[in-house]
């Protein structure tokens, strides 16, 4: 199935819960439904050194 390379939730400024498989488009960084910590795409200018060096630990 093709999608759209242009399109994706998190272009939209959507964030996703990993845990229900859900996309919200709220200004929480945690899911209203379990709690989970969402997920935004990093790679944008919100995006500060500081997310990047915790990004980096999380990966070690
Ligand atoms: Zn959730």
């Amino acid at each position: 199935m093709r999608v759209k390379k242009n399109f994706t939730p998190y272009t939209t400024g959507q964030k996703r819960c990993k845990k229900c498989d859900v996309y919200y488009s709220i200004p929480d960084s945690y899911c209203p439904c379990c709690g989970y910590q969402l997920r935004t795409k990093a790679r944008n200018k919100t995006t500060t050194l500081h997310d990047e060096i915790r990004r980096k630990k999380e990966i070690d």
